[in-house]
């Protein structure tokens, strides 16, 4: 075991959890014992909150302007282990390394968002009448929870951490269970980059550290990217529990692709879209509609498959049960009559026999009401549908249940404004396969892909991490100029 058991972060310190149950944790890449993770209970997550509430009263007394430097040693930090940073997050998770180095990349952008903040929330504040002012202000919550997936074990947690701690937060995160190594590193860089003890804490576990957070009466808010069910959950206990929640969902993006596309770009950006993270991404496309004739663009996505290569460009998906998922979502499509153009299923990587891997999946003549075209595949795989008109394309895309992210291919600027209005989804590409917005853009889907108000990155994250103090002041100025004298 590489790693030794995974232990929680509370006060500043690595320590064992209360309980000596634990699961183990295992590299995709090869199927090797990394570490254990404890399945910590209620009572570790509350000497984590007392550890959050204590110094909570200090750190948002801090000034923003003196906070944010935390977070500018942070993105230097982050800049300096770059390198080991990625290989742990390609270790656990089973991405590429050039992926991983992308997910550190974008920590770091995240970081660089968070140090803007001072600019961003100076408040408002108006003279309404002779001597009287009203003044807003943006005051942290208090103690706030963070709880993550397993497909970017450092990016969404750095969604959440630079934001809420540098609005003067103190936090308690929950990382994924299957790949909590990447945390445990930032808790040590957010130590060195000089955050005080207790401002920010890692609870490991399951399931039951998820519910102890949603009923814990000293967290005001609760943030949580994972699958619509489990979204669903935590939304409905939180809110239950009259604790502010953002909860993020899974998703089942499609891609429009019209006759008049760039054939190689469209077909480059297709494959890229599904297979980058082995397809392990909310915003990985995992349909494409096809509008009138566009087998041209096809073939060329058959080329560009053949190019991604298990174990070389190509990253493993999490875990035995979810190879067989997917491999079972393609048995059946085939069963049910689509026509498999690639077939990523029964390969072997060489050297890397017991990792888990898939390899790009093309099906064509999927039926809009196949399991494989209406559920969240989370693998290397792309599923084509056919249509003769954009309008039955939306028709296909809206009908599905969740709305992270929609994309169409096109040169016609009036076709791509057509589905900026129509597609529902929160986030549009237009010649882009995987349209995710840059700071200080906010991310965020529609429907059930995010429960809550407002988006979890950018701009829109201020209103979530903070509440508003208004204040109105009453001075008589002529009574200054007497004291003075
Ligand atoms: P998951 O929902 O299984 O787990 C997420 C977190 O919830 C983990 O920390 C896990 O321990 C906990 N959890 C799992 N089951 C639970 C239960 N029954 N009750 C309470 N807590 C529970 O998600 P995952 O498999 O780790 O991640 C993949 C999913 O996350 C995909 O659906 C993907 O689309 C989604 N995702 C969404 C976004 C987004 O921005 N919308 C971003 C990344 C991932």
């Amino acid at each position: 075991m590489k790693y030794g058991k995974v232990k929680n972060y509370i006060n500043g310190k690595f320590t064992d959890a209360l309980t000596s149950a634990s699961l183990d944790v295992v590299s995709p890449i090869d199927g090797n014992l990394l570490s254990q993770v404890p399945l910590s209970g209620a009572d570790d997550l509350d000497l984590a909150v007392k550890a959050a509430k204590a110094a909570f009263k200090e750190w948002s007394q801090t000034p923003i302007k003196v906070r944010v430097q935390v977070f500018f040693k942070y993105k230097y930090l982050l800049e300096q282990n770059l390198e080991e940073l990625a290989r742990l997050v390609q270790e656990e998770n089973g991405k590429t390394y050039t992926e991983a180095v992308a997910e550190i990349e974008k920590a770091i952008e995240l970081t660089e968002f968070a140090c803007s903040l001072p600019q961003l929330i100076t408040g408002e504040l108006l003279e309404v009448s002779k001597g009287i002012e009203c003044r807003i202000e943006y005051v942290p919550l208090g103690v706030v929870a963070s709880i993550v997936p397993f497909n970017f074990p450092s990016m969404v947690p750095n969604w959440t951490i630079p934001n809420a701690l540098t609005l003067g937060n103190c936090m308690v995160i929950k990382p994924s269970e299957k790949v909590p190594l990447s945390v445990g590193r930032i808790a040590e860089l957010l130590k060195e980059a000089g955050l005080p003890d207790g401002v920010f804490n890692v609870v490991h576990g399951d399931s039951t550290i998820v519910e102890a957070i949603c009923d814990h009466p000293d967290i005001e808010a609760v943030s949580f990217v994972g699958s619509t069910k489990v979204a669903k959950i935590v939304y409905r206990r939180a809110t239950y529990n009259y604790k502010r929640c953002l909860a993020l969902g899974g998703a089942k993006n499609h891609l429009l692709v019209l006759p008049d596309a760039i054939p190689g770009m469209t077909a480059q950006n297709v494959t890229a879209s599904m297979s980058g993270c082995a397809g392990q991404r909310c915003m990985a496309a995992s349909a494409m509609v096809a509008v009138g004739k566009v087998d041209h663009i096809i073939d060329q996505i058959v080329v560009e498959a053949n190019k991604v290569i298990p174990g070389d460009n190509l990253g493993a998906v999490i875990s035995k049960e979810s190879k067989d998922r997917i491999e079972k979502y393609i048995t059946d499509a085939e069963t049910q009559g689509a026509k498999i153009l690639v077939d990523g299923r029964n390969i072997k990587v060489t050297g890397k026999e017991n990792g888990f891997y898939i390899g790009p999946t093309v099906i064509d003549y999927v039926t809009p009401e196949m399991n494989i075209a209406k559920e969240e595949v989370f693998g290397p795989v792309i599923s084509i549908m056919r249509t003769n008109t954009l309008d039955e394309a939306l028709a296909i895309e809206n009908a599905n249940p969740y709305g992270n992210a929609a994309s169409v291919f096109t040169q016609n600027g009036g076709a791509a404004r057509h589905v900026i209005n129509n597609a529902s989804a929160g986030m549009i590409g237009i010649n882009v396969g995987v349209p995710v917005p840059r700071e200080p853009f906010s991310f965020g889907g529609w429907n059930e892909s995010k429960f809550g108000v407002g988006d979890i990155t950018g701009k829109s994250s201020i209103e979530f991490w903070t509440k508003l103090k208004k204040s109105t002041t009453k001075w008589n100025p002529d009574a200054g100029v007497n004291w003075m004298s």
